[in-house]
C-alpha cells in the first residue's frame, strides 16, 4: 500500500468503525474465544512476497471484532472502563497520521505546547492549586514508577544515579493494603524490593491509619531503614477505597519523605467539586497520578502526572546528552526529561479535542450520571434478600454477592459470575473482599444509559432465577 492509497484505506476504516461502534449493543461484551483459536488462523510466517489491502482488510474482518472484549460497549462494567469518546478517537486518528516522536520541543513544537496548556487545563478543572505543573505518560504504572524512582534517589540525596545503590541504607516505601500492584511493581524495578514496601495497616474504612504511619517510619528508622516516600490511594481499585490526604500528607511532610497519590480511576470524578472531598488536602502532595483514559473519555493511552515541584523528578529522570541538546534554545521544555522512555507520543491533542467537543459540563454530567445511577443499582441489589452489598458505593463502584438461602455465597457468587459473563449482555469482574469472592459493579463507559446500568440488575436476577 502506497501513500497515494490512504484515503481509500483510511475511509475504509472510518466506515468500518461507524459500523462497528453503530452497533456495539448487539455483541457480547466478552470475547467468546478459547485460547489459541486467533493465532491458530493466522499463517506461521510472515509473507515474503506484499499481499493485496484487499486480502488484509478481509482477513481483519473476519478475525479480529469476534475475538476481542469490546471495552467500549455501553454495557461494559468490568475492571475500570477504559475511554475513548468519538473527537478523542479522532484526535488520535491524526496524531497517528502525522506520527511524530515528540520527546524535546524541537522535534515537535505543537504538542510540547499543547500539553503544557493541557496540564494547566486539567489542573484548573480538578480544583488544584496553581502550583501544580505535570506531563502526560502512557500509564499510571510509569507515573507511579517515576515517582518512588523519585522518592529513592531523593532519600538518597541522587546518588543511586550516580554509583548504584549497593552499599546504601535500603529506601522504604509506605501504602496501605488497598493500592494498586502498580506499587508493587514500581518497587521491584527500582531495586527497592518487595519487602521494602511496607504496607500500612488500614482503619474500617479501609484508609491507611496515620498513627500506623507514624509508628512504621519510626520503627524504620531505628532499625537502620531510609524511609523514602508514602504512596496515597484515592479511589482504589479493588472497592475504591481512599486515604485520608491531608492526615497521611501531614505525616509524610513532619517526617521529610516525598508524597504520591494514586487516583487513576478516581481523579477523574474530581473535575466534580462535589466529589472533591475524597482527595481533601491533595495540594499538599508532591505527586499525583490521574488516567484520562479511564473516566474521563480520553483515548487510551493518557496518564497525567502532576507535580507540586518538577525538579526532583527532573533529577532523577532527565539525562540530556550531547546528540539531544537543542541548540540556542533555552527557555523550552523537553518532556522526555520528565519521563523514562525517550519517544513519547502526541497525547495532548486528544485531550484538547475531548475537553472543547464535550466541555467539562459535557464531561461532568457524564460522572455524575454513573454515580448516581451505580448508586440506584446498589438500592436494587439491596431491597432484594438473595444479595448483599458487601461494599457501599464509592464513587461509581460497589461491590455485591449472591447469597442464596442455605448456599455456600462464595461459590454462588463465583457461579453467578460466571453465567453473567458467559450470557454477554453485561461484562463484570470480581475482587477478594476481607476473604470473601464479591463482584466489582462499576459505570464508566462514555456513552452508557441509565438502562444500560439498571440491566444489570435484570441479568443477575434473570440469571440467579433460573440455574
Ligand atoms: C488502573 C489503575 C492503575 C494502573 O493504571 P495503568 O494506567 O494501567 O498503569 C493504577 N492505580 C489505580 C488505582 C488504578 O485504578
Amino acid at each position: 500500500m502506497n501513500i497515494s492509497d490512504f484515503t481509500k484505506w483510511s475511509n475504509r476504516a472510518t466506515a468500518w468503525g461507524q459500523t462497528y461502534l453503530d452497533t456495539l449493543r448487539t455483541r457480547p461484551v466478552r470475547a467468546r474465544t478459547k485460547p489459541g483459536e486467533i493465532a491458530a488462523q493466522l499463517p506461521a510466517h510472515a509473507p515474503d512476497a506484499p499481499e493485496p489491502m484487499d486480502a488484509i482488510f478481509a482477513d481483519f474482518e473476519r478475525i479480529v471484532p469476534d475475538g476481542m472484549t469490546h471495552w467500549q460497549h455501553p454495557r461494559f462494567f468490568a475492571y475500570f472502563s477504559s475511554n475513548a469518546a468519538p473527537a478523542s478517537m479522532v484526535a488520535e486518528q491524526l496524531a497517528n497520521t502525522i506520527a511524530a516522536q515528540c520527546m524535546l520541543w524541537q522535534t515537535s513544537p505543537a504538542a510540547t505546547e499543547i500539553e503544557g496548556v493541557m496540564i494547566r487545563w486539567l489542573r484548573d478543572a480538578l480544583g488544584l492549586a496553581p502550583h501544580f505543573t505535570g506531563t502526560i505518560q502512557d500509564s499510571a504504572t510509569s507515573a507511579t514508577l517515576s515517582a518512588i524512582l523519585t522518592m529513592r534517589e531523593r532519600s538518597l540525596d541522587w546518588r543511586g544515579i550516580k554509583s548504584g545503590i549497593a552499599g546504601e541504607k535500603t529506601p522504604r516505601i509506605y501504602a496501605s493494603a488497598q493500592t494498586h500492584s502498580s506499587i508493587d511493581k514500581a518497587c521491584w524495578v527500582a531495586g527497592i524490593g518487595q519487602d521494602n514496601l511496607v504496607k500500612v495497616p488500614t482503619d474500617s474504612d479501609f484508609a491507611m491509619d496515620p498513627k500506623a504511619l507514624q509508628a512504621a517510619i519510626t520503627a524504620d528508622r531505628a532499625a537502620g531503614f531510609l524511609p523514602a516516600g508514602v504512596v496515597i490511594c484515592v479511589g482504589g481499585t479493588s472497592i475504591g477505597a481512599s486515604d485520608n490526604v491531608a492526615e497521611i500528607v501531614a505525616v509524610a511532610k513532619a517526617e521529610g519523605l516525598y508524597t504520591h497519590v494514586d487516583a487513576a480511576w478516581a481523579g477523574s470524578a474530581m473535575i466534580c467539586p462535589e466529589f472533591r472531598h475524597i482527595w481533601q488536602g491533595v495540594d499538599g502532595a508532591d505527586s499525583i497520578v490521574f488516567n484520562p483514559h479511564k473516566w474521563l473519555g480520553a483515548q487510551f493511552d493518557c496518564s497525567v502526572q502532576f507535580l507540586a515541584d518538577a525538579s526532583p523528578q527532573l533529577r532523577t529522570l532527565g539525562l540530556r546528552p550531547d546528540y539531544l541538546k537543542t541548540l540556542e534554545q533555552s527557555d523550552i521544555t523537553n518532556y522526555n526529561e520528565w519521563t523514562i522512555p525517550l519517544g513519547r507520543r502526541f497525547r495532548a491533542l486528544k485531550l484538547w479535542f475531548l475537553m472543547r467537543a464535550y466541555g467539562l459540563d459535557g464531561l461532568r454530567a457524564r460522572i455524575r450520571n454513573h454515580v448516581a445511577w451505580v448508586g440506584e443499582l446498589a438500592e436494587r441489589f439491596r431491597a432484594n434478600p438473595d444479595f448483599v452489598i458487601t461494599t457501599e458505593p464509592r464513587l461509581a463502584l460497589f461491590t455485591f454477592q449472591y447469597t442464596p438461602k442455605g448456599g455456600d455465597a462464595d461459590a454462588a457468587t463465583e457461579a453467578l459470575l460466571k453465567r453473567i459473563n458467559d450470557d454477554g449482555r453485561v461484562y463484570l469482574t470480581q475482587t477478594t473482599h476481607q476473604g470473601r469472592f464479591v463482584i466489582r459493579m462499576t459505570a464508566g463507559q462514555f456513552d452508557c444509559t441509565r438502562d444500560d446500568v439498571m440491566s444489570v440488575y435484570d441479568v443477575a436476577t434473570e440469571l440467579a432465577a433460573t440455574p
